[in-house]
């Protein structure tokens, strides 16, 4: 599954949750992060996707990130 994380690169600047508040989130040390329910990019609708994109090309600090990752839970039906 194709997973949306935030690096330590993170600005805290609010950009990302302004422009998709259905993904990303402000931790108790404000920095964003993907929302646990709502991080993987492949279950996303594609309004949720496009938005997800603007806010990596928008993000200032080049903190948000796709990457592939396999999954390791033994029920899941939509990640492997
Ligand atoms: S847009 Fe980038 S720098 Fe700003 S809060 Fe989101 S992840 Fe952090």
């Amino acid at each position: 599954m194709k997973k949306i994380k935030v690096n330590e690169n993170c600005i805290s600047c609010g950009a990302c949750t302004a422009i998709c508040d259905e993904v990303f989130t402000f931790n108790d040390d404000m920095q964003a992060e993907a929302i646990t329910n709502n991080n993987n990019f492949d279950k996303l609708n594609d309004s949720l996707k496009d938005k997800v994109m603007e806010a990596l090309e928008g993000c200032p600090a080049s903190a948000i990130e796709i990457v592939e990752e396999k999954c390791d839970c033994e029920n899941c039906e939509g990640c492997k």
